[in-house]
C-alpha cells in the first residue's frame, strides 16, 4: 500500500470484538488473567497496551520501519534512546539540534559520564575525526535543522556512521515521514516529537521512535518498560487520529510555506529567508533529492533587528505568536527571546540566532489569508 493509504489504515483496523470502525481506547491499567500467568498477551499497561500498539504499528509503517515505539513526549523518546549508552561513551551531535536534546546531553547525561562532541557534518575531514574516536558510539542529527533550516545529506551521514559501526539517530520531527523516510536512506533509528506534525493539532505532548534493527528494538522496548515514559491511551488515540490526515496536512503546509517564503524573499524589508525549497537556497538540490516537499517550517531575518521583529510580530493577525510547531494553525516565534532563549548568548550568536530572526510554522489555513497577514505585518515594519 502507498503512504496515504497506510496513514489511514495501519493501526486503524476495525475492532475485532465489535467491528467498530473507530477503534476503542483501552484505558485499563491492568488485565485479568484466566489463571496465574495465563494472559492474552497483556499484563500491565506500562508494558503493553492495545491502543499504544496501534500507534506503534502506524508510526513504524509511516517510516518504512519494522518496529515502532511510542512515548509520553519527544524528550521521553530521545532520553530512552540515550539509555542505549553507557558511562564513557561519546555521542557526536551534528550541527544544530533541538535545544532540549542539547540540554539533555549537556546537563543530565554528562553527570552519568556520557560525553558528547559537536561536529559540522558538512566538513567531512573534521566529521570523520570525531567518528573515528574510539569512544564514539552514536551520531545524532536533524534535517532540516531548527531554526535555520540547514539540510544535511542524510544518506551520507548515515553511511559515515555505518562505516565506523555507529548507531545513527535522526530526529525527523521537522520533516515528518511524509516528506522523508531516513531509515530508507540508511539511518538506524528515527525519533519524533509526535507533539508536532504527526499528531498535528497542538493538543497533546508525545514522542515515538522507529527502527528496523531487531536487536536494538528489543533493547529499546525493554527500556520503554524499564524507564516507563509511556503515553496515555487517550493521547495515543489522538495521535492516531492525526496520522490519518498527515499526507493532506503536509501537502498544504508545504504549499503555504513555499508561498510565504517567496513573498518574504521578494520584500525589501527582509534580509534573508531560510527555506530549502526556494531555488535560491544553498540546500535546494540536496533537499529535492531527499524530501518530497519543503514542509511548513521557515525562518527569515528582518532588516533593523529586534525593533522590526517586534513590530512585525505585533501586527500579525492570523499567525499567533507562540512556541512549538507542526499544528494546523500558523505560529510565529522569536527564537532568540522564546524557543532558544535558554542558550548562552555566545552560543546563540555562534548559531546565527540573533534578534532579527523570526521562525514561522506555517499552518493549513487559506494561503491567501496567510500571505495577506505577512504582507500586512511587513507593512507595519518601518
Ligand atoms: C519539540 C521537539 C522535540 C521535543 O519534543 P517534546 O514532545 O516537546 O518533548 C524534539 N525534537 C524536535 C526537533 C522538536 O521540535
Amino acid at each position: 500500500m502507498r503512504f496515504a493509504t497506510r496513514a489511514v489504515h495501519v493501526g486503524n483496523e476495525p475492532d475485532d470484538a465489535t467491528g467498530a470502525v473507530a477503534p476503542p481506547i483501552y484505558l485499563a491499567s491492568t488485565y485479568a488473567q484466566a489463571g496465574v500467568g495465563k494472559t492474552k498477551g497483556y499484563e500491565y499497561s506500562r508494558t503493553q497496551n492495545p491502543t499504544r500498539e496501534r500507534l506503534e504499528r502506524a508510526v513504524a509503517s509511516l517510516e518504512g520501519a519494522k518496529y515502532g515505539l511510542a512515548f509520553s513526549s519527544g524528550m521521553a523518546a530521545i532520553s530512552t534512546v540515550t539509555g542505549l549508552l553507557k558511562k564513557g561513551d561519546n555521542v557526536v551531535i551534528c550541527n544544530d539540534v533541538y535545544g532540549g536534546t542539547h540540554r539533555l546531553f549537556n546537563k543530565v547525561l554528562r553527570n552519568y559520564g556520557i560525553t558528547f562532541s559537536t561536529a559540522d557534518a558538512t566538513d567531512e575531514v573534521r566529521f570523520n575525526t570525531e567518528l573515528k574516536n574510539e569512544r564514539t558510539k552514536m551520531v545524532w542529527f536533524e534535517s532540516p535543522t531548527n531554526p535555520l533550516m540547514l539540510v544535511l545529506d542524510i544518506r551520507r551521514v548515515a553511511r559515515a556512521a555505518r562505516d565506523y559501526d555507529l548507531i545513527s539517530v535522526i530526529d525527523n520531527t521537522f520533516a515528518s515521514p511524509y516528506l522523508q523516510q531516513p531509515l530508507r536512506l540508511g539511518a538506524t533509528i528515527v525519533v519524533h516529537s509526535t507533539t508536532k506534525y504527526i499528531s498535528g493539532h497542538s493538543d497533546l505532548i508525545g514522542g515515538a521512535l522507529a527502527t528496523s534493527d531487531r536487536t536494538l528494538y528489543q533493547r529499546l522496548k525493554f527500556l520503554q518498560n524499564a524507564v516507563g515514559a509511556v503515553p496515555s491511551p487517550f493521547d495515543c488515540y489522538l495521535t492516531l487520529r492525526g496520522i490519518r490526515t498527515l499526507p493532506l496536512r503536509m501537502e498544504q503546509h508545504s504549499k503555504n510555506a513555499l508561498a510565504v517564503a517567496r513573498l518574504l524573499q521578494n520584500s525589501r524589508k527582509v534580509r534573508a529567508v531560510y527555506y530549502p525549497f526556494l531555488r535560491a537556497s544553498p540546500y535546494y538540490r540536496q533537499a529535492r533529492r531527499q524530501m518530497k516537499m519543503g514542509g511548513g517550517m521557515l525562518s527569515f531575518r528582518l532588516r533593523r533587528g529586534f525593533r522590526s521583529a517586534q513590530k512585525f510580530l505585533r501586527a500579525l493577525r492570523v499567525f499567533s505568536v507562540a512556541e512549538s510547531l507542526g499544528g494546523v494553525e500558523s505560529l510565529a516565534d522569536h527564537p532568540a527571546r522564546m524557543t532558544h532563549a535558554s542558550l548562552p548568548d555566545e552560543e546563540r550568536k555562534a548559531l546565527g540566532i540573533t534578534d532579527d530572526l523570526i521562525r514561522l510554522s506555517v499552518g493549513i489555513e487559506d494561503k491567501a489569508d496567510l500571505t495577506e497577514d505577512i504582507r500586512n505585518a511587513l507593512a507595519a515594519v518601518s
